[in-house]
């Protein structure tokens, strides 16, 4: 087992290689039950998890040792009424203090930005915790692997791997925008998809083949690729069935994809990344994810897929 940092309710975080992970009590054994128990009748610190005595800190519903309580940046306790930051890790620092603090791109996780590493600042201007640097996607042979997983959930679901030809490439978050506005005019995406196919009629060679680009950012967590992975392969999938929908009916698809491939996932970071895909306020992006996931509780993944499959518009039909 891991290190212990929190059980609420029926959720019990543990730490694993720096990692938190979220499991249901209903996973541990009776005596690991009964660990689980005492362990949560001890009052303890918000900050260490270690229990904390009479010397104590009041705030909201936590309590901390006082030394414990104090800001990331200026490293001084918070006094009375100080009005603080935090982050869900945590991770406080003073209000009037948070502008020099980072707050990791991935996890959110603050950090001082005095004391941040030189590699912890991407060349675009992304910051990153040294918990989701340490995994962070910035090879190819990395990327294979993570679309390889991602290729093992979509098979689940009985969505094919593409036929055309599929190249990756990580990128950073400038190329990224400068293309997706090229494309579509929206930027800051984390994730790019371009298709292009080519039709020939008669001959042996008739028939449509396909070639793929997917872009992704350089420097995510793994966690946060697979998501954003499974979310470009649902752009291949619809790009090479033809598949024509609303903008926001065609990214809430891809959305469940980055849903699906992170409920395998038991990671905090997975717990927020699937929480920000629900409740994203992005008419296209939020409201399309929910919908189509109104459509999938309806009809189930392989009633989702052949709903989908009825939207195809035939070549002869389409303006290229
Ligand atoms: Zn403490
Ligand atoms: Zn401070
Ligand atoms: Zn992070
Ligand atoms: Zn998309």
């Amino acid at each position: 087992m891991g290190e212990l940092i929190s059980i609420e309710g029926e959720q019990v975080t543990l730490l694993i290689e720096g990692r938190e992970y979220i499991f249901p009590v209903s996973r541990f054994s009776a005596p690991d039950r009964a660990y689980l128990q005492n362990w949560q009748k001890e009052e303890r610190c918000g900050v260490c998890r270690k229990k904390v005595g009479v010397e104590k800190m009041q705030a909201g519903e936590r309590v901390f040792h006082s030394k414990c309580f104090s800001c990331l940046v200026c490293e001084r306790p918070f006094l009375d009424r100080q009005p603080i930051r935090r982050d869900e890790w945590g991770g406080m620092v003073h209000s009037e203090h948070f502008r020099h603090a980072h707050s990791c791109g991935s996890c959110g996780r603050l950090f001082s930005a005095k004391r941040a590493k030189l590699e912890q600042i991407y060349a675009d201007g992304r910051v990153s915790c040294l918990v989701c640097l340490r995994e962070s996607v910035n090879d190819v042979a990395t990327l294979d692997a993570v679309a390889k997983r991602v290729r093992g959930g979509m098979a689940e679901l009985g969505l094919p791997t593409p036929v055309g030809p599929l190249t990756m490439r990580l990128v950073d978050q400038k190329t990224l925008n400068q293309e997706v506005e090229r494309v579509h005019g929206r930027g800051s995406l984390r994730g790019l998809t371009l298709t292009t196919f080519r039709t020939v009629t008669g001959g042996p060679k008739a028939g449509t083949s396909f070639i793929h680009q997917v872009w992704v950012l350089a420097g995510l967590p793994v966690v946060e690729c697979v998501s954003v992975l499974a979310h470009e392969f649902g752009h291949v999938w619809l790009n090479e069935n033809f598949i024509d929908m609303s903008p926001p009916s065609v990214e809430g698809f891809c959305n469940l994809l980055s849903m699906h491939a992170l409920n395998k996932d038991t990671s905090k970071l997975a717990d927020i990344l699937r929480k920000n895909l629900a409740m994203s306020e992005d008419r296209v992006y939020g409201r399309g994810f929910r919908e189509m996931d109104k459509k999938l509780q309806k009809l189930g993944w392989p009633g989702l897929i052949r709903d989908l499959s009825t939207r195809r518009v035939p070549l002869s039909k389409r303006a290229r």
